[in-house]
């Protein structure tokens, strides 16, 4: 006899546990599995090395399920500008809070701090059920529910199952989705730092030859880097000495910090461009970076996987309000056509930009900075990048219009 739920998540990361959240606030039956229990307390020191740049569309959804205030409580770093500019031409980009309607850009967080906010919320919800730790040994889809079965047995039931389980997902695999995709061959070094300058409240970014390195600013006056580098150079720059990578990092960001004086524990994480053929099969869907991975450059992956959360716990409830089946072939399809154009264009211009930044063609590497420097100085093309990296575009799920 196998437990029943309307609908089943498998992955409790930040994209995982914001649909689950949605989801048991709107009274639905939610259970939501993990392999690892997430961390919900730590030391103040030394910060995550994992955080993400948080637009503001993202900041609606996370405030809408409940879990901005405690995000707030544990320590958020605002940002109101962002300067981008290039090592091999004139090109610089300049946003500013001021321009907008806002007084920050968005902000930077820690992902443990948004994962933990967001657990501590689904605790409180009474139709929600945690299963964690929990193995999954077996799916099988079929046109009237989806089944799983546990490593220890138990046999669960559901009208959806949500697979938010990564990029390597094994959910996706089970129901026979497959991907397109490669490696870009480049590893995502990040680490945790403090200069001799202040941070300004800015998210810096400059192009360099191998890829593009981010200074972003953290709450307690520290930046958190991504360096995107050659697979090489990175595992290279994991074995220097701290003296070594200050000096190295001090010179890649032409001093804008002053003197950088201090790094924490470094690490490096493979990138790869990944989307999943489909994103929906019978009472399956996939979302966040089970359904696309893409190149960290302008930190859009996480946020790109919460509007999947908003979007399909938008269709789920609406769904269920007037009275359709749960996980019915025409809202897995509404959802699939909603999110999976919009997940292309966002990764597919990541991957441009990556490949423009890293070009050796001088001719390009030219027109890139007059590029930057036209864009610069024209307000309304200006305006409409600053709106599209703060996740404010049209046909946005309810929860991220903040309404
Ligand atoms: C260097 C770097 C910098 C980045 N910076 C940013 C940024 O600034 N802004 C941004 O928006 N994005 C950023 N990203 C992308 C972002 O980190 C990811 O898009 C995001 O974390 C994906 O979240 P997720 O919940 O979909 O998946 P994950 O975070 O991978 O979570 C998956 C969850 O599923 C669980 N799980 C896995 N397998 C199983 C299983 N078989 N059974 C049960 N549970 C399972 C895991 O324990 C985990 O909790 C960055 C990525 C990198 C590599």
């Amino acid at each position: 006899m196998s437990k029943k739920y309307a609908v089943i998540i498998v992955g409790g990361g930040i994209v995982g546990a914001t649909a689950a959240c949605a989801l048991a606030q709107a009274g639905i039956d939610v259970a939501l599995l993990d392999a690892r229990n997430p961390a919900r307390t730590w030391p103040a020191d030394p910060v995550d090395i994992r955080v993400s740049a948080l637009t503001r569309a993202s900041q609606n959804i996370l405030r809408a399920v409940g879990a901005w205030d405690a995000m707030e409580q544990r320590g958020i770093g605002p940002y109101d500008h962002m300067h981008v500019w290039d090592a091999d031409s004139a090109g610089v980009l300049h946003f500013d809070a001021a321009d907008t309607e806002f007084s920050e850009l968005g902000y930077i967080v820690e992902n443990r701090v948004i994962v933990a906010s967001l657990w501590d919320q689904l605790e409180s919800l009474p139709s929600a059920t945690i299963l964690c730790p929990a193995s999954i040994m077996d799916l099988q889809l079929s046109d009237n529910s989806t089944q799983i079965t546990l490593s220890d047995g138990t046999a669960l039931e559901a009208d959806l199952v949500i697979a938010a389980d990564g990029r390597d997902s094994a959910l996706r695999q089970m129901a026979g989705i497959q991907t397109t995709g490669w490696e870009y061959k480049q590893d995502g070094l990040v680490a945790t730092i403090s200069s001799e300058k202040s941070h300004q409240f800015t998210a810096w970014q400059r192009f360099l030859p191998e890829g593009p390195l981010a200074l972003l600013p953290l709450k307690n006056g520290q930046c958190s880097i991504v360096w995107t580098l050659k697979h090489d150079t990175a595992q290279d720059y994991l074995q220097l000495s701290d003296a070594e990578f200050l000096q190295t990092l001090e010179h890649a960001t032409e001093g804008v910090l002053g003197k950088i004086l201090t790094v924490g524990p470094r690490g490096a994480f493979p990138l790869r461009f990944q989307y999943a053929q489909q994103y929906s099969a019978d009472h399956f869907v996939v979302i966040g970076d089970a359904a696309h991975a893409m190149h960290p450059l302008a930190g859009q992956g996480a946020n790109a996987g919460l509007l999947d959360a908003a979007a399909i716990a938008e269709l789920t409830i609406k769904a269920d309000q007037v009275g359709r089946p749960i996980g019915s072939h025409k809202t897995l399809r509404q959802y699939e056509r909603w999110r999976k154009g919009d997940n292309l264009a966002m990764m597919s211009s990541m991957d441009a930009i990556n490949k423009m930044y890293t070009t050796d063609n001088e001719v390009l590497r030219q027109l890139r900075g007059t590029g930057m420097s036209w864009v610069n100085h024209t307000a309304w093309l200006k305006n409409y990048f600053n709106r599209y990296a703060m996740g404010l575009r049209d046909d946005l799920p309810a929860l991220a219009r903040g309404i």
